[in-house]
């Protein structure tokens, strides 16, 4: 049972959290260390998408606002500074390794709308075949509540679905699935493997996300579900050491897996 080793097309989701310090600025040798094994990964024939959040938490910084912006004109305006900035430290640290990196904004409409669903994935398969790194988001500073998909692990599921991914890694500030809160409850067990997500499972999760990003446990056990579904399985990893993602390529067992359908 070594997914990773043999997947050729995966698809690697990283949270806000992750990806910044403490101090919400951005966390550049996480950033770092995550494009240098999307590029390791690359070199080995992998087929590897990002999906990356960021873009608010970045724009928070650069705008050097205190907090995240609470009306959505303030939060449109802030992911489209933050994107930027978020996707020239990609751009340097791919490049640093190699690779080519292209940008990839996505809606809930993408998805929704046939003909707009096979152009984005005809423009997956273009970047992948012309050996570029896809980096992919939610286009948050023109999508409102009733066409967002809302949270990036969904997204990220939505993506490997449509691109056909052997797996979906989530990257996080959690060790995986817990049976409770482990803030709370020191005494809460980390579930390995989850063959089924059942009544039980999803009475697992929790509540919402850190101050800087959206999912909680609910979006994670979503983007299970979609993922799981489509027969793609899904790894939620602690993403705070990147390196993992060799761990889970050689086949140690590290975070929680979702067994697929
Ligand atoms: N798209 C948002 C951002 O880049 C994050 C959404 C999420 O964290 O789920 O800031």
């Amino acid at each position: 049972m070594n997914i990773i080793k043999t997947a050729r097309r995966i698809v690697i989701k990283v949270g806000s959290s992750t990806l910044t310090h403490d101090t919400g600025l951005l966390n550049l040798r996480r950033i770092e260390q995550l494009a240098r094994v999307i590029s390791d990964f690359t070199n080995m024939g992998k087929e590897v998408i990002l999906v990356t959040s960021g873009a608010v938490a970045a724009g928070v910084s650069r705008l050097r606002l205190d907090h995240r912006p609470a009306t959505i004109e303030e939060k449109q305006a802030t992911a489209a500074v933050g994107q930027n900035e978020l996707m020239s430290v990609y751009e340097r640290f791919f490049t640093g390794y190699g690779h080519t990196v292209g940008q990839i904004l996505l809606t809930r409409e993408t998805f929704e709308v046939p003909v707009a669903r096979e152009n984005a994935r005809n423009t997956f398969n273009t970047l992948l075949r012309m050996r570029c790194i896809p980096i992919v988001n939610e286009n948050d500073s023109v999508s409102f509540e009733e066409i967002a998909v809302g949270d990036n692990d969904t997204l990220s599921a939505y993506v490997a679905a449509m691109v056909e991914a052997d797996a979906l890694i989530l990257l996080s500030d959690i060790d995986g699935l817990y049976d409770s809160d482990p803030h709370r409850n020191p005494d809460a067990k980390l579930i390995p493997v989850v063959p089924v997500i059942d009544e039980k499972i999803l009475s697992y999760a929790g509540g919402a996300g850190s101050e800087r990003g959206t999912g909680g446990v609910v979006t994670k056990l979503h983007a299970a579900q979609i993922a799981t579904d489509a027969g793609i399985p899904m790894f939620l990893l602690n993403g705070s050491d990147p390196g993992i993602l060799y761990d889970l390529f050689e086949g140690l067992h590290v975070g929680t897996y979702f067994m697929s359908k």
